[in-house]
């Protein structure tokens, strides 16, 4: 599936550990990211500071459901079960 444009579901729900940019002991679970834009768009996207884990994500229906919620759902769980 494609990404939904204006979701961010991904740069909320999950931790990150590597360090980002404003971010140096990387990104709790549930937080949201510095450099998710206001219309959830990542401001690192054409960076080469954008963490790998970022750049390896890609969506699938299991991950990101059928909407934002569902999406934020599926993903806090996931991290809840694989810490
Ligand atoms: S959760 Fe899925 S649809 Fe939403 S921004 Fe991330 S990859 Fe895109
Ligand atoms: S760097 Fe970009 S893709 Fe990665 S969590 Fe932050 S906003 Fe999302």
């Amino acid at each position: 599936m494609k990404c939904r444009i204006g979701c961010g579901a991904c740069c909320i729900a999950p931790s990150i550990s590597s360090p980002l940019p404003g971010m140096p002991e990387g990104k709790p679970a549930g937080v949201r990211c510095v450099h998710l834009s206001a219309d959830n768009r990542c401001g690192l996207f054409a960076s080469p500071e954008r963490p790998d884990v970022c750049e390896r994500f890609s969506a699938t229906p299991e991950l990101c459901g059928d909407n934002r919620g569902q999406a934020l759902a599926r993903l806090a769980r996931l991290e809840s079960e694989t810490g």
